[in-house]
């Protein structure tokens, strides 16, 4: 049981983790920070924190918990803003989609990594941001990869790794290294696929009538496109040298179906659609 949760950013991540833990009956108190005070008005008014503060160094006194929900290019002024008032026993994580520079952040903020610091990312999301998108059932049977520090204490991540199970979800660990690898590779690359050939479509002089006939396919490639601009330039600029390695070679495997295209090579283009089939019905069928 957590007897105070301090949640810094209450959008969609943060909200439902509180609603997430609320629901668990797993969590006393629950104090939401952020820097718009009408959007801590509206998840106090939603019920998914039960005390607001403006000042994150108060947000942060008493609690047991403090989970930093904000975009990723936030989290060093964050922990700035938290060091001198954290409570010594109180466990630190994030739930932020790049872990080294969180990493890198923490180090920065704190002089040395805190012994109660757990960096996190779950795995769920959707393109929706703000509390009002937030729900409890977000993370349920969804991952979480924890990412321990060479200082995270254990106990500090057997803290962590409860409160997410509690939030419904299953709990991995790997590296920071492999984290931010493996999520450049499956979605870091795919939201940056999204968001270009939008862009792309929307700058043609006939996009009018482009998007008006978007079927199912184009709905389903470009949904991610719809995500928070903010949010993914962090992400992206604080990923930069694991997702500049995953573009280059999709770079490379795009100029070959080019190539193909223009050569009307139909054994390249079939092979690769061929395999990428069977590499796709498998991950579904396995999923
Ligand atoms: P969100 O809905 O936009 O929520 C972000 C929250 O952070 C907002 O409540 C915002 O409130 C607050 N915030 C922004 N800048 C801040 C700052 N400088 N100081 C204090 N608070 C600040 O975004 P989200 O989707 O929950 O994403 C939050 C984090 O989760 C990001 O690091 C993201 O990488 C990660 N994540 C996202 C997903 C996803 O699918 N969305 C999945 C996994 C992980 P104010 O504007 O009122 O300050």
């Amino acid at each position: 049981m957590i007897k105070q949760l301090t949640i810094i950013g209450v959008g969609l991540i943060g909200g439902s983790l509180a609603r997430a833990l609320k629901r668990a009956g797993a969590v006393g108190e629950v104090v939401g920070a952020g820097r718009d005070a009408e959007h801590l008005q509206r998840a106090l008014a939603l019920g998914v924190i039960d005390r607001a503060e403006a000042n994150l160094a108060a947000a942060v006194q008493g609690a047991d918990v403090v989970v930093v929900a904000t975009p990723v290019g936030a989290a060093e002024d964050v922990f700035r803003a938290i060091a001198p008032a954290l409570p010594t026993d109180a466990l630190l994580t994030d739930v932020g989609s790049t872990k080294d520079s969180v990493v890198a952040a923490a180090r920065a903020a704190f002089g040395e990594l805190p012994k109660n610091f757990v960096p996190g990312h779950p795995i769920a999301g959707t393109e929706k941001s703000g509390v009002e998108a937030s729900f409890a059932e977000l993370f349920d049977g969804r991952r979480v990869i924890l990412t321990p520090t060479e200082n995270s204490d254990p106990a500090a991540v057997a803290g962590v790794r409860e409160m997410w199970q509690q939030a419904g979800a299953e709990v991995v660990e790997t590296s920071v290294a492999h984290h931010d690898e493996v999520l450049a590779a499956t979605s870091h690359l795919p939201h940056l696929l999204a968001f270009s050939l939008v862009d792309t479509l929307a700058k043609l002089d006939d996009k009018q009538e482009i998007f008006e006939y978007a079927a199912g396919g184009f709905r389903d490639f470009t949904r991610i496109a719809s995500s928070d601009p903010q949010m993914w330039h962090d992400i992206c600029v604080h990923n930069e040298p694991a997702l500049l390695k995953m573009l280059e070679r999709f770079e490379a495997d795009l100029d070959k179906l080019r190539q193909a295209i223009a050569d009307n090579d139909s054994d390249y283009l079939l092979q690769v659609f061929t395999r990428a089939k069977a590499a796709r019905d498998q991950f579904c069928d396995d999923a």
